[in-house]
């Protein structure tokens, strides 16, 4: 038996919370123990409490002015776009061609697949982030180099190869046969397995033919517990070209509805220019549109209507979208989206953008039981972070109040710097 006991300030939300002051929707304790028995949480309380019940001998990792709270959930990145991050000038049609296309073709190489994985994985747990749904490129390869990595760190990741026989380089497409075959068996491998799930991945409309979406529902169908990513209306110019490819469809959504891809297991990055048909649509199947702030602005596509949507009664995710996206860190992402909602006369309190980050986006993949919360039985996948971690926090820190705004400085001013450390199944990174 491993045991651990993780001390300092612990924060984990019990729901989503209504706005500022909601002090209902969270636990919060000022000096705290997380004890971590084999990889779960054994326990949780005030550290007079559960020190009593600690074995003999249970190393105890002392944070005492930091903020201890579930490990960060990133709902939409791209692995084979660390090298597309910060690229210049186009939107998204043009960005595809220019520099994503061009940069997924290394893929096909396992060894070019493998150091990606590497790096990758470094980089989201450098940032917090112990969750990721993965995007990997056309090629089996970068899916399963990705699984193998995960699997060896323990992370809980969810991925899948991407689909696209069309409207792409020829070194890029698979067909229809091939994405159903290679998923299938990747599925077969690694879904379920070693804490790796699988989503059927259909890069978006385009890029696919309506044989291929068939398939990608025909995946669905036969494993209802995979997930389902792909795109949705994220650029006008996109949906144009959508719409032209598929005269037949009411709509946008409707090309995925028509091939059987809406549903719980649905996320659906971007949902900026949604129409009133789609929305309802998306809100009846309980498919997620996830937020992707900082990919929006600096792509250009526009402003995801946060309010709306969930006025609207849709689930809602958050998430990076590395590398349209410019930021692996998620409290960098927050902070873009409070400034997406600002333009639009909406907010985003660091209560909400906290829980949605963890319970919120644990929620949205149904798995709020494993991950998401510092709850017994769940997975001691954990950050600490730090509000004061550079000079300019450490001197705003000098005049906040309580805990709420210590959580909109780090939101607003913090990245991986913030991160003081990540712990994945109790164990430091
Ligand atoms: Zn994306």
């Amino acid at each position: 038996m491993s045991t651990r006991a993780i001390r300092g300030r612990i924060l984990t939300f019990l729901r989503q919370p209504e706005g500022q002051g909601d002090s209902d929707s969270y636990r919060y304790i000022a000096d705290g123990i997380v004890h971590v028995v084999d990889g779960r949480i054994a326990a949780v309380g005030p550290t007079p409490e559960i020190v009593r019940g600690l074995p003999p001998g249970t190393t105890v990792d002392a944070w005492p002015d930091q903020l201890i709270l579930p490990g960060l959930i990133d709902l939409h990145i791209h692995l084979p776009q660390t090298q597309v991050i910060a690229s210049y000038g186009a939107q998204l049609l043009d960005w595809l061609e220019r520099y994503t296309f061009v940069e997924e073709q290394k893929y096909a190489d396992p060894a070019h697949a493998a150091a990606g994985a590497r790096f990758f994985l470094d980089e989201l747990l450098r940032n917090g982030t112990t969750t990721a749904v993965v995007y990997g490129s056309v090629h089996a390869a970068s899916a399963e180099a990705f699984f193998t990595e995960s699997a060896r760190r323990g992370t809980a990741m969810i991925a899948g190869k991407v689909m696209m026989d069309r409207n792409a380089p020829p070194a890029l497409c698979d067909t229809a046969q091939a994405a159903y075959d290679d998923s299938k068996a990747l599925i077969a491998r690694w879904h379920g397995q070693a804490r790796q799930r699988y989503a059927v991945t259909p890069r978006f409309a385009i890029t696919s033919t309506p044989g291929e979406l068939a398939a990608a529902g025909a995946l669905m169908a036969e494993h209802p517990s995979c997930h389902m990513q792909t795109h949705l209306s994220e650029n006008l110019n996109e949906i144009a070209a959508t719409k032209a490819l598929f005269p037949e469809a009411r709509d946008y959504l409707d090309v995925y509805d028509r091939h059987g891809l809406l549903g719980p297991g649905a996320l659906f990055g971007h949902c900026i220019h949604l129409e009133p048909a789609e929305i309802a649509r998306m809100a009846e199947t309980g498919s997620v549109a996830v937020f992707c702030p900082t990919s929006n602005l600096f792509i250009g596509s526009g402003l995801f209507d946060w309010r709306r949507l969930e006025g609207e009664r849709l689930r809602i995710g958050l998430a990076t979208d590395v590398g349209g996206g410019t930021s692996y860190s998620m409290l960098r992402t927050a902070a873009e989206g409070y400034k997406v909602l600002q333009l639009q006369g909406q907010n985003l309190p660091a209560l909400r953008a906290f829980d949605q980050m963890t319970r919120g986006n644990a929620a949205a993949l149904g798995m709020v039981d494993e991950i998401g919360r510092i709850e017994p039985g769940a997975y001691a996948d954990l950050v600490v972070l730090d509000a004061a971690a550079t000079r300019a926090m450490a001197h705003r820190m000098e005049t906040v109040r309580d805990l709420e705004e210590e959580l909109f400085v780090l939101m607003t001013l913090g990245d991986e710097r913030s991160v003081r450390a990540t712990y994945v199944q109790g164990r430091p990174q």
